[in-house]
């Protein structure tokens, strides 16, 4: 039977980040891609006007209906919305036993917050020990930690403290975009091993400077997740993620999608489609 990934995420209508950002990207990869909804959102680059969480019972029915009919092999959660969504999503996790990477989406991209400081804390309690693989970017690692990540050894100090409060988490994938360090990104997985043992490797790569960055953290969730789901191990699904999203940022760049002119478009997931045998 084949693998199916599931994203479970917020709603973006302008299609840039959340389950529209994760679809496309399984999509171009190549692996089956299915989503259950926890937040309608209105937004375009302009901002955000209005977040409509959906009833936790009604996000849980999507994920059993789902997990009732595929081979979920691969669960990814991003913008979750709330605490009762989480400890709902919590609940479904505990009968899964494949991989869980969560995005630990908190701000929109033109700022505004897409879950309350209160909620974060019992979000974190209940879904933490579920999650097999985080992928949160240097604020978000910060907010998880209550800790700052200002430098290598910080942000290792803040991953360690990740790993020490889970059993089950094996990977953490710090997204370097926000470092104000100017001309380069460090993007860095860390590996939980045998022994309370954590290892780690590191992609830099120069800054690019594009208007059409809107969903680029959830597309390299999604892309780790289904380049995971394709087979290699986490080692692998990182460095394919990273060059994935920087091959689309480049394809992005020339490219006008929104007309705001202060506004951040999307990425052109349709172009790695067309260019699938290249990646
Ligand atoms: N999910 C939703 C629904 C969003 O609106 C956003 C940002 O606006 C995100 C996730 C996170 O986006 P990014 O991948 O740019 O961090």
């Amino acid at each position: 039977m084949l693998k199916t990934v599931l994203t479970i995420a917020g709603s973006d209508p302008t299609g840039g980040a959340g389950i529209q950002a994760d679809i496309k990207t399984m999509t171009a990869i190549g692996v089956y891609g299915a989503a259950a909804i926890t937040c309608i959102t209105v937004q375009n680059s302009f901002g955000v006007s209005r977040v409509e969480p959906l009833h936790p019972a009604l996000v849980s029915e999507q994920i059993e209906a789902v997990l009732a009919d595929h081979q979920v092999t691969h669960i990814k959660i991003g913008m979750i919305g709330t605490a009762a969504i989480a400890r709902a999503i919590s609940l479904k996790l505990q009968v899964f036993d494949g991989e869980v990477i969560f995005d630990p989406v908190l701000l929109s991209t033109t700022g505004q917050q897409l879950m309350a400081p209160e909620d974060l804390d019992r979000a974190r309690a209940d879904l933490l020990p579920k999650i097999t693989v985080l992928t949160p970017n240097l604020p978000e690692l910060e907010k998880l930690t209550g800790m700052t990540a200002h430098n290598q050894d910080e942000i290792s100090a803040a991953v360690c403290s990740l790993f020490s409060g889970s059993k089950r988490l094996k990977g953490v994938l710090v997204k370097g975009g926000h470092a104000k360090n100017g001309t380069v990104v460090t993007d860095s997985m860390y590996y939980s091993l045998a022994g309370g043992k954590v290892e780690s490797e590191a992609l830099t790569h120069s800054f690019l400077k594009t208007v059409n960055s809107h969903g680029t953290g959830c597309t390299l969730a999604s892309a780790f997740a289904a380049f995971h789901a394709l087979g290699g191990d986490y080692s692998s699904a990182f460095r394919q993620a990273v060059f994935f999203v920087q091959k689309l940022l480049r394809q992005s760049v020339t490219a006008r999608v929104v007309s705001n002119p202060k506004g951040k478009g999307g990425l052109l997931h349709h172009l790695a489609c067309e260019k699938n045998s290249e990646l």
